[in-house]
């Protein structure tokens, strides 16, 4: 799409398809002020950035939406005062902020073969719904949070945004913790071993395991051929510390030829050596679990959760290279959810379109196809209709949570 038509649509669909209404209710969360002091910023064609924006009321945000078009919208936190006051203000700071997560299939470098960089496939998307699967189960079993909504980033990627009342006045060590929790592969790219269990596997990595576990020789042996190479199988043998151990897998897979009877062959004899208790690799009892978790466990951009101040882009944004529309993701049917088959923004207007000329045909009458709403005759709808789900239990909470038992000022 060239840049003037992207432009174009980008204004039809803000006029007629962005759930404004729903924004309001969410940001806001039952208090007009968490809205007023909530930070928002813009981008738009040819790299032009805003920052420090501010609305009174959701007409406000409409406004500048329809008249301007960005192409990206980007929520940041909300602040003691109006973002729009702070460069006159000294006293300016974050007092309310998700606690969001950013997952991003570029993070993978270091396992996915089948892609690099910015490329993404199905292959490669098979690492986000087992991310999924893990951080929502850690944070509502864990953590006990419960209003979390999980957003597509509209090309390779999946936001998260944790919404308890609890959760959005973390302070940043609590974020730290939080974070710290949910991050079992550290190290960077010069650490070998990036995944250490202990003595003991702790309940949150057992229950990683569980989603990891069935998937993990078509995920990782056989999609990324994770053996399939001189080097593959170098950086795989790196986990092991020990040169004689490491050796001795060297041989065993000398005698392999794929990816999988390697890996076979590597089950079979690791389990070998513990059943006969040999004290080399004893010493080692999770190495199994260990790998699993390094090939597949969630990578977390931790720099995006521990700033309060972070920018994340706001869901139904249109993601301009691909124009495929940022939707809210059910986690509990993360399975089904393809990132192919996802709506792009010229998609929806033939659906209009083609709802439209099949009523009219049907004799439907134009006042009467006037009253449904256009979202309703396109595919959006049922993103939206899990974006109304999240709110509904959003809201249930308003009662519970008293809405000004934080300093937020008066402009
Ligand atoms: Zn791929």
């Amino acid at each position: 799409m060239n840049n003037t038509c992207f432009e174009d649509t980008l204004s039809v669909y803000f006029s007629r398809l962005f759930p404004y209404d729903y924004f309001h209710k969410w940001l806001s969360y039952g208090d007009e002020k968490t809205f007023s002091h909530r930070e928002f910023a813009f981008n738009f064609e040819g790299e032009r950035f805003l920052r420090h924006q501010a609305y009174k009321d959701i007409n406000g945000l409409k406004q500048v939406i329809k008249k301007l078009h960005p192409v990206k919208i980007d929520i940041g936190a909300v602040f003691n005062i109006s973002p729009l006051n702070s460069l006159r203000e000294k006293r300016f700071y974050p007092v309310q902020r998700e606690l969001i997560f950013d997952i991003d299939v570029t993070d993978y470098d270091d396992v996915r073969t089948c892609c690099k960089g910015v490329d993404m496939c199905s292959k490669c998307w098979n690492y986000m719904i087992v991310a999924v699967k893990i951080l929502d189960a850690a944070l509502r079993e864990d953590f006990g949070f419960e209003n979390i909504l999980w957003v597509f980033s509209g090309r390779r990627g999946i936001h998260c945004w944790v919404c308890d009342h609890r959760a959005r006045l973390l302070k940043r060590d609590a974020r730290w913790g939080v974070a710290t929790y949910l991050q079992l592969v550290t190290g960077g790219e010069f650490m070998k071993k990036k995944v250490t269990i202990g003595s003991k596997i702790h309940h949150s990595v057992k229950r990683a395991l569980e989603v990891i576990q069935p998937v993990f020789i078509s995920m990782c042996v056989e999609n990324q051929d994770m053996l399939g190479t001189e080097e593959r199988v170098l950086k795989f043998l790196g986990i092991i510390a020990d040169d004689e151990m490491r050796a001795e897998v060297q041989d065993l897979f000398d005698e392999h030829c794929t990816s999988l009877t390697k890996w076979n062959a590597f089950i079979k004899f690791f389990k070998k050596q513990i059943e006969s208790e040999n004290e080399k690799w004893c010493k080692t009892p999770y190495l199994i679990e260990e790998i699993m978790l390094q090939y597949a466990y969630p990578r977390l951009d931790i720099n995006v959760t521990l700033g309060m101040t972070h920018l994340l882009k706001a869901p139904f944004c249109v993601h301009p290279k691909t124009g495929k529309i940022g939707v809210p993701i059910d986690p509990m049917d993360i399975d089904d959810f393809d990132p192919y088959n996802i709506p792009t923004i010229l998609e929806l207007f033939d659906e209009i379109d083609k709802f439209d000329k099949q009523a009219t045909e049907q004799g439907m009458t134009i006042e009467k196809l006037k009253e449904i709403e256009d979202v309703k005759k396109t595919s959006l709808e049922k993103y939206m209709c899990i974006f109304e789900n999240f709110l509904q239990d959003l809201e249930n909470t308003f009662k519970i949570t008293a809405p000004n038992d934080i300093n937020l000022e008066s402009d």
